[in-house]
């Protein structure tokens, strides 16, 4: 789960870290009236939208008077803004945050991910903050830094020191930088984050360490003992029918094939999408539906899927385990007859019952494709689709 820059630069305040003073707006006029209450002689007016890269896309402008402050934000609102981390259409803009400026000596980067291979936190740290971390790390990987520490314990303050001196903080400003990078662990931790960037961390002329910009997400299975955290949510910013899915419990993330795949279980969805991707075709979707789908999870996952213009085909493959194909068979028939199928529909059942769920599925007298084994199902509906186009 993602939120914008304001609401991270919030937590960071309310933990104690270092960020600029500044105000959500969603006008121009609130903006120009920002200005005035801010103080500072330079402010910068940004974007606020799920993804990064906004100061190249043209969503980050520096203004020196109310004047220029309403104009940027007149400027920035309601733009579809392009970056590297958008859409090709860009994403649309319904909020600006105006802050004050810093005067920057130099800008470093910090990000804390989770570490699969170590089971651990890790933190990063780099002199070259400000530009394109992932450049950094392609080219010069040595230019990044890194610390591991076990989340029950916390970074230690050892393990910061080294850290800001090996980015190059100045000497008088090691302890501002150890004490950021041990709030952000600790929050890092009670947040239950999977990610939290800050690009850049600054010092400024004046002697301060500070996060100019502020970048976290949360790990979704956590969520349930953050409802301070759900609730900063901007269903704006989502995937419509990403939204839809998480009401039925189904995990689901778009992508951009043509085949709709219904499976349960990740792992076996996750094989599904290789075996499409053998046949030539496009997995539109990675949907799980869980072991204990029912119609009504699976007459949802059908809507979700078919509300996908993109989607040509559609591929479901479940494996009756716990729930009996027969079950499943009853519960496609009813979602099919719920929901126009306008596309071509490949089944493979496999499990306990399978003999009577393929017949239940034969004898509905409904256009359903049936197919063996997962390889006979992939090339049926690479076949189909390829045939419908
Ligand atoms: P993004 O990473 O999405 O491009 P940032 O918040 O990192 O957005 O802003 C881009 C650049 O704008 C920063 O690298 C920094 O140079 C400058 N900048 C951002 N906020 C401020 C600020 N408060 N004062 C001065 N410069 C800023
Ligand atoms: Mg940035």
């Amino acid at each position: 789960m993602k939120i914008h820059e304001y609401q991270a630069k919030e937590l960071f305040r309310a933990a104690g870290l270092s960020v600029p003073s500044g105000r959500v707006c969603e006008t121009p006029e609130e903006a120009a009236a920002a200005y005035d209450e801010l103080g500072s002689a330079v402010a910068v007016v940004k974007a606020q939208i799920h993804a990064g890269g906004r100061g190249k896309g043209g969503g980050v402008k520096l203004v020196r008077s109310r004047d220029e402050a309403r104009e940027a934000a007149d400027a920035i609102l309601g733009m579809m803004l392009k970056t590297p981390q958008t859409s090709a259409e860009g994403q649309l803009v319904r909020k600006v945050w105006i802050e004050e400026g810093s005067d920057i000596a130099k800008e470093y980067y910090v990000g804390i991910v989770l570490d699969r291979e170590k089971s651990l936190p890790v933190v990063m740290a780099s002199s070259e903050g400000g530009m394109d971390i992932e450049e950094v790390a392609a080219s010069t990987p040595e230019k990044i830094l890194k610390a591991a520490y076990d989340p029950a314990v916390g970074l230690s303050e050892d393990q910061a020191a080294e850290l800001s001196r090996g980015m190059g903080i100045p000497e008088d400003l090691v302890p501002q930088s150890v004490e950021f990078l041990l709030g952000l662990a600790k929050l890092y931790t009670e947040y239950d984050c999977s990610l939290a960037e800050i690009n850049p961390l600054v010092t400024t002329n004046d002697g301060i360490v500070r996060a100019l910009d502020a970048k976290i997400n949360f790990d979704p299975n956590a969520m349930f003992r953050h409802d301070a955290i759900v609730a900063l949510r901007d269903f704006h910013e989502e995937d419509s029918k990403e939204i839809e899915a998480s009401k039925y419990d189904l995990s689901y993330i778009a992508l951009d094939g043509n085949i709709g795949c219904m499976v349960n279980g990740a792992g076996l969805a996750m094989a599904t999408m290789d075996v499409i991707k053998l046949y030539g075709g496009e997995p539109a979707n990675f949907l799980d539906v869980g072991g204990g789908a029912t119609t009504e999870n699976v007459t949802a996952a059908f809507r979700i899927l078919l509300g996908d213009e993109n989607v040509k085909g559609v591929l479901i493959n479940i494996f009756g385990g716990i729930m009996k194909c027969d079950v499943i068979a009853e519960g496609v028939i009813a979602a099919v007859k719920q929901i126009e199928l306008n596309v071509p529909l490949v089944v493979r059942l496999e499990g306990t019952n399978v003999e009577k769920g393929r017949e239940m599925l034969a004898g509905s007298g409904l256009p359903i494709i049936p197919a063996t084994d997962l390889d006979d199902a992939a090339q049926k509906i690479c076949e189909a689709v390829a045939a419908s186009a």
